[in-house]
């Protein structure tokens, strides 16, 4: 009789540690001994990855641009406002204000009217002049290609210097967090902050370096298309089976 209840103790054992490993739909795991979000297991983030490289293969930044300047000058005008909108506006701001030293030169009143429908446009038009006199006064008319650098321009935070390093230079320097990085690592069980600073660093610590560029373009692709803030498309999503955010709605 003895083996018996031995085994009966090794099933329990079994049970009982896959329902850890495995949390109920809506409801987010605890947080490990590390004090990082449940759903960073490593074989689980591995598996989020693939799902995104497998749907969106291509994912790319959606500002258009010519050159890291205008890139820079897009990422800053895109707060608040949607990518489709900055790139209409974009179209003639960027013929009638070619490089830095068009926009540092500008006549303020003209250059709010001209971004006015991005929104903000007092302070965009102050962070973009601000922008383009330090990029022409300190940086040789050129966009800085260092975090550091770049975090002394007016209305640049990490966001945009990651935008701007990472897809004008290919420069690895963190992970976009705007919106929907934030609303989806959460989702994901990828974080447990809400505070982007927070989200970036817990991130880094668990998505492989080489992968921060192209994740940042995929979570961004994966919250515009199919994990809206209001009403995700979880039926159609490839990332389900791996989510138990307590807002999906399958
Ligand atoms: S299952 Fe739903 S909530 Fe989870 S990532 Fe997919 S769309 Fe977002």
């Amino acid at each position: 009789m003895a083996p018996k209840t031995k085994k009966k103790t090794a099933a329990k054992k079994r049970t009982a540690s896959a329902k850890r490993k495995a949390p109920k739909p809506g409801r987010k795991a605890k947080a490990g001994k590390s004090g990082r979000a449940a759903g960073t297991n490593p074989k689980r983030v591995a598996a989020i990855l693939a799902k995104l490289d497998e749907g969106y293969p291509e994912a790319t930044c959606e500002l258009k641009h010519a050159n890291p300047f205008q890139l820079l000058i897009s990422t800053i005008l895109s707060a608040q406002c949607t990518d489709v909108r900055v790139n209409q506006v974009a179209e003639t701001l960027y013929r009638k204000y070619p490089d830095a030293k068009a926009f540092a030169y500008a006549t303020p009143n003209e250059l709010e009217m001209e971004i006015r429908p991005t929104g903000f446009f007092r302070n965009k038009t102050k962070s973009v002049m601000g922008a383009s006199k330090a990029i022409l006064e300190k940086f040789g008319g050129e966009v800085p290609r260092t975090m550091e650098e770049i975090l002394t321009l007016p209305g640049v935070a990490r966001k945009t210097g990651n935008v701007v390093l990472g897809t004008a230079y290919e420069i690895t320097s963190g992970i976009v967090v705007d919106t929907h990085v934030l609303r989806l690592s959460n989702r994901l069980d990828l974080t447990r902050n809400e505070e982007p600073k927070k989200v970036e660093q817990d991130l880094m610590q668990v998505i492989p370096k080489e992968k921060w560029i192209q994740f940042s373009h995929q979570i961004i692709w994966h919250g515009r298309r199919v994990c809206h803030a209001r009403k995700p498309k979880c039926i159609e999503c490839n990332l389900e089976s791996l989510c138990y955010a307590k807002d999906k709605t399958v």
